[in-house]
Parts: structure tokens; sequence; C-alpha cells
């Protein structure tokens, strides 16, 4: 969007994006809320509350490609600190086709946009899946490192893909996968390259299925590549621009990189928005909480030990939120991330979200720590924000790097 065209930075929320955070907030407090508990004791994709959510067009492209160009930038930020706010883990499965859908609709052609998004998400009578799979078991924040292994077979247009990806959100149950793999491994992540898998590609498989500490309503898993075939017009972007890419990096001209960064920077404020909705559950509940449970014969947030708690809980997600908004602002807008502020908003609100959930558990005492009571999920649920889409450590080194202009490691 051009400068002239832009919305200019505006805490009032316009009159679409307060209508679709009402609308994600009445599914999350209707459908997600009630409905958690179960599914985090189950640890399964939650079905019914996907068929729910595509019925209403929530579990839609046309839901996600409407919001994550609305003007503003808020509309993906507000819709996910509401079904987060129901929460995490149910909310996970509900948008985490969506990180597939980005990396189509940020490194691939119009046209292979055009023809995988819609199979990422299907229609409300037949729900599809995507996963997006560039983890590895020694590649998580060191992504230079994969080892998984596309090789060009010129004779048939095709893609040969070998290696074992791991952590995948849907990874294994999804009918699309999208696949980071090492075209050159002389040039590390310079010789990356991104590829669609088809569904019911041969080759392909689920391997090991993780029991996991949170987010449990998520599936996720290893993904197998065992001699995986997939058509030349698979490689996202297209074969011309993967080869003038590595003729760069064999000529040791700089790469564009920033356009890379841009992306990922552009992602980030979205799970910045994830901690902030699952921040503002634990601080309401230890809110309400802290005005009912008495002790020493008054209510345990007539304390100032208590209050101070809350206070503080309260200013951080403030704070957080006006960070997620502004980075997402910014990346709608075109605007530079001079200062690296879509990893500012993500690492403050990923801390945020433990510090708060854990505080709220500490506030509920007992309770807290009970499976009675959702603190304790939500204090599961928030740690991930810290790990995935860049750990908090590496946020810092990109802020660090960005500030100083040095190669800090
Ligand atoms: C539930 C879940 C869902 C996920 N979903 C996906 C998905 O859909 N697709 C996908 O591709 N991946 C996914 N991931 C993987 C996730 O992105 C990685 O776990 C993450 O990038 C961290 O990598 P790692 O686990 O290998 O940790 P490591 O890289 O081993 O890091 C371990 C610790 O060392 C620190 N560290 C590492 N390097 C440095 C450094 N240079 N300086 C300072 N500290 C450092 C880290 O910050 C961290 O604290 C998922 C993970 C989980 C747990």
């Amino acid at each position: 969007m051009s400068e002239a065209t832009a919305p200019a930075f505006n805490l009032e929320l316009n009159e679409d994006v307060r209508d679709i955070q009402e609308w994600a907030h009445g599914f999350a407090a209707d459908v997600i809320r009630p409905a958690a508990a179960e599914w985090d004791e189950r640890e399964e994709t939650p079905w019914p509350v996907l068929q729910e959510a595509a019925k209403i067009g929530l579990y839609s492209l046309d839901f996600f490609a409407n919001q994550w160009m609305e003007p503003s930038g808020l509309g993906i930020p507000v819709a996910f600190e509401e079904l987060y706010w129901g929460d995490p883990g149910i909310a996970l499965a509900i948008t985490g086709s969506a990180l597939a859908a980005v990396s189509v609709a940020s490194t691939g052609t119009t046209d292979q946009m055009l023809e995988w998004t819609p199979q990422m998400f299907g229609s409300a009578d037949d729900i599809k899946l995507a996963a997006f799979c560039s983890s590895e078991p020694n590649a998580g924040s060191d992504v230079s490192a994969i080892k998984t292994r596309a090789v060009y077979d010129e004779a048939k247009d095709e893609w040969v893909l070998n290696g074992v990806k791991t952590w995948a959100t849907n990874g294994g149950i999804a009918d699309i996968h999208v696949v980071v793999a090492s075209v050159a491994p002389e040039f590390g992540a310079r010789g990356q390259a991104t590829f669609v898998v088809p569904p019911n590609t041969p080759g392909l498989s689920q391997g090991q299925k993780f029991s996991k500490h949170g987010i449990r309503a998520s599936h996720t898993a290893e993904v197998i590549l065992d001699q995986v075939r997939v058509p030349g017009s698979c490689l996202l972007g297209g074969k011309e621009k993967l080869d003038e890419r590595l003729a760069r990096a064999r000529e040791g001209k700089k790469s564009k990189g920033q356009a890379a960064m841009k992306t990922f920077e552009a992602s980030r404020p979205s799970v910045g928005a994830m901690a902030v909705g699952c921040a503002r559950a634990a601080y309401e509940y230890a809110l309400e909480y802290s005005t009912q449970r008495e002790q020493f014969g008054k209510p345990i947030g007539d304390n100032q030990a208590v209050a101070f708690i809350l206070a503080e809980m309260a200013t951080r997600i403030d704070a957080a939120r006006l960070l997620v908004w502004r980075a997402s602002w910014m990346a709608r807008n075109d605007k530079d991330f001079a200062n690296a502020e879509g990893s500012m908003s993500k690492l403050y609100a990923s801390e945020t979200a433990t510090f708060v959930t854990q505080n709220a558990v500490r506030i509920l005492g007992g309770n807290g720590y009970t499976r009675e009571y959702p603190v304790e999920r939500w204090h599961r649920d928030a740690t991930i924000f810290t790990i995935f889409e860049g750990a908090s450590e590496i946020q810092k080194l990109i802020i660090g790097r960005q500030i100083t202009g040095l190669p800090i490691r």
C-alpha cells in the first residue's frame, strides 16, 4: 500500500475490525472456551469445533485472506487475540493452516497462491488442513542447518524430497504440506527453497506425534519425506527465480535477505496477538477470583501484594497489545521495521503471557494448581509463545542486530 493510501495508525478500531472482534469473541466464548478442557485432555484435533468454525466461515480461506488484507493491519491481531482468549490449543487448531498459507502467499507466485491456498482450508462440508514444515531435529533456531534435500529430476521436471521434519503443526494429518528444503547445501539458508507437497503424495508420512506440555488440542508431529516426488510447479516462486538466487549466491553477491526478514517480521505480530489473548484470559480470571476469594476476613485482592501483581499484569498486557498493533499496522502498510518492531512485539507479548499466567496460578493458590480451574492450562499453553516462530533469545538477537548494526552472535 502506498504512503498516500495507507491509513494513519489509529487506536480506535474501524467498524469492520470491531465487527470481527465481536464475532470472534462470541465464537470464542460460546464454542471454544466450553470445549477447551475436554480437548486439552483428549490431546486431539478438535474436529467438531473446526466444523462449527467452518460453518460460520471462521475456518475459511476467505476469513484469513480478508483479515490479512484489512487495510489497518489490525484484523488478524484483533481476531487472534479473541480466539486465543477462548483457548490457545483450539485456536491453534483453527489458525494453524494459515501459517502454511502465509508461506505460499509470501514466497509463491499468484498462480501458486490461487491453486494451493483454497485447498488448505477446503469448505464447510469438507474441511482441509495445511502444515508448514521447516524445523528439523537438528535445525530449530538454526534454520540454515536444514538437512532435508530437494533434488531436481530434469528429465521428469520433478523435485525429489528426502528428510525428516519435526514439530510440524498439523504434520502428517494435513492435506497440503509446505516443506522447506535445501537445494544447494553449500549456500546454507540461501540454498533453500520451499515446496508444496500436494494431497496424498506417496512417500510423505507422519512420524511421531508429540505429547505436549500445552496447546494440546493442536496436533504436532514429525513428517517423514521418503523419495517424495512433486511436480516442478510445486517449487514456490518457480525455478527461474531460484536459479537467479543461486547464481547470486555463487557470485558472492548480497542476497535479498531483507525480503525474507520482512515476511517473518510480518507474521511475528500475529504470534504476539495469540500471546496477548492467552494472557488476557488468565488476567481476567485472576482479577475476578481476587475479588471473590476471602482470606483473613477480606478479599485477597484487597492486599497490596495481590493488587500490585494485577496492576502489573494489566499494564503489561496493554503494552504488549500496543506493540502488536503497531507492528501489524507497519507490516500491512509496508513500513520498514527499522528496529525489528515485529520481533519486539512477539518477544514482549510472549514473555507477558508467561508472566501473567504464572502469576494467575499464584493468585488462585491451590485452586490455580488444579485442572478444576483453567489458569493452569493457560500457564502450560503460554510457554509455547516464547518458543515457536523464533524463541525469545532469537528475537533478542534480531533486535540486537537491527539496533546496533553489528553481527551479534
Ligand atoms: C508445539 C510446537 C509447534 C510447532 N510448530 C511448528 C511448525 O508448524 N512448523 C515448524 O517448522 N516448526 C514448528 N515448531 C518448531 C519451533 O519453531 C522450534 O521449536 C523453535 O524454532 C525452536 O527450535 P528448537 O526447539 O530446536 O530449539 P533450539 O534451537 O535447540 O533452542 C533451544 C534453546 O536455545 C536457545 N538458543 C538457540 N540458539 C541460540 C543463540 N544463537 N543465542 C541464544 N540462545 C539460543 C533458544 O532460544 C532456546 O532457548 C513447533 C514447535 C512446537 C513446540
